[in-house]
């Protein structure tokens, strides 16, 4: 079976979140063809969904320029499956507090932007999060906090706030699980929904 898994390329770290999809979907038996995504007209063809982090403001401001945005949402709404990181967390988020930020409404908590301090202050730490067996090496870098959690299950903390969360059919980390060689964020949001519902 061929999975095409779409990652949003307007902005942000998109060549590791590549690489970890095609690690993470090594494992199947499965034909992953990876699309980049910078215009609207691609996110329909997507089985799954990469949102890398970045800068918020202009991912926001450019998936609604584009058109990619209603895409976005269509695709939550069909059940498929979506991994928002950090900047992509924070637009796929109810409420990002920044006005320069047009939230997705995707996945129900609000977020602190760069609530563990700026790039200096950058750290990694060993998450037990729910879904895996072993800690997971996760990178902070200007990372939001979660914070007023609604109708989301949270799936790991740090310093007693929440930093992974799942909504339905989206899982969004306040870390960069695409920066280790570590792929089972990856599976655990994309692959493993994908081979639950085979
Ligand atoms: N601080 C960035 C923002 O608020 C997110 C940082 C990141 O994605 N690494 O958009």
């Amino acid at each position: 079976m061929t999975i095409t898994a779409g990652v949003l390329a307007v902005q942000g770290d998109v060549a590791e979140h590549v690489a970890a999809v095609e690690r993470a979907g090594a494992s199947y038996d499965l034909d992953v063809r990876v699309e980049t995504i910078r215009s609207a007209g691609v996110v329909p063809d997507c089985d799954v969904l990469l949102m890398p982090g970045g800068e918020s403001t202009t991912i926001s401001r450019t998936i609604h320029q584009e058109g990619i945005a209603p895409e976005i949402r269509d695709h939550a709404a069909a059940g498929k499956p979506i991994l928002a990181t950090c900047a992509g967390l924070i637009v796929c988020s109810r409420d990002a507090r920044d006005d320069r930020v047009a939230d997705l409404d995707l996945v129900d908590v609000a977020v602190e932007r760069n609530a563990f301090g700026r790039q200096k202050d950058s750290f990694e730490a060993a998450l037990d999060v729910t879904g895996l067996d072993e800690p997971f090496p996760a990178v902070f870098i200007r990372a939001p906090a979660i914070d007023d959690v609604g109708d989301a299950e949270v799936l790991a903390t740090v310093q007693g706030r929440p930093v992974a969360v799942r909504d339905g059919p989206i899982v969004g980390t306040s870390f960069h699980p695409e920066l280790t060689d570590d792929s089972r964020i990856h599976d655990l949001a994309l692959f493993q929904p994908l081979a639950a519902d085979a």
